[in-house]
């Protein structure tokens, strides 16, 4: 399957570890730790085109000009199965500022209802990262990424574990030019809007409720 602007980070580590996550006997314990696991191994290819800008350093032997990031790095897990990718996000990206996002889907619309906002200030010019385990019906990772371009954020990718090609359809329909960054792509929803095979409800899994 070709899909435009779409990364499928198919390496055989991240796969292993997202069967042992797909698994029903997995505990939240060890759920919320291969899910951090996951989402570290997943920095590098999400992180693989960011500019950097070059840096005088000391060696113990001598000077000389390193690289780093040029530009500043926000997460925004979406709540709350966000939460748990976040962990392992920060463990490769230490620096990064964290902000948060809610979103529910209203019972009647059926339409997806930002309810919680906290971004950092300066959001717009820093590189940003949306997280989300799951890209299923596509409803929050819609609202959260209006919520993001309406504050201004320009450098934004999107980085789920699986996605339903639904979602991704429904994602891309509005925003063709935000990157999704996944490490499955799935067969389809079900009719509660669960992915198939998927792994469940993440938030569920992750937090034992
Ligand atoms: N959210 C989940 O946690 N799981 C799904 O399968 C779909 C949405």
């Amino acid at each position: 399957m070709q899909l435009q602007n779409v990364v499928l980070i198919d390496h055989p580590v991240i796969q292993t570890k997202l069967t042992e996550l797909r698994d029903y006997t997995a505990d939240h314990r060890k759920f919320r730790a291969l899910l951090n696991e996951i989402a570290s191994l997943m920095v590098y290819e999400v992180t693989r085109d960011w500019p950097t800008t070059p840096r005088p350093v000391q060696t113990p032997m001598e000077r000389m000009t390193g690289r780093v990031l040029a530009r500043r790095v926000t997460l925004v897990p979406i709540l709350r199965a966000g939460l748990g990718m976040a962990e392992g996000v920060l463990r490769l990206l230490p620096d990064a500022r964290l902000g948060h996002l809610g979103v529910y889907r209203d019972e009647k619309t059926l339409e997806p209802v930002s309810y919680y906002q906290k971004l950092p200030p300066d959001i717009a010019a820093t590189e940003v990262l949306l997280i989300d385990p799951m890209l299923a019906t596509g409803g929050s990772a819609l609202a959260a990424v209006h919520v993001l371009k309406n504050s201004g954020v320009t450098s934004l990718k999107f980085v789920c574990l699986v996605a339903a090609p639904e979602g991704i359809a429904a994602l891309h329909r509005q925003y063709p030019e935000v990157p999704i960054f996944c490490a499955a792509v799935d067969r389809q929803l079900n009719e509660k809007g669960y992915i198939l095979p998927g792994l469940g409800d993440a938030g569920d899994r992750l937090f034992g409720t």
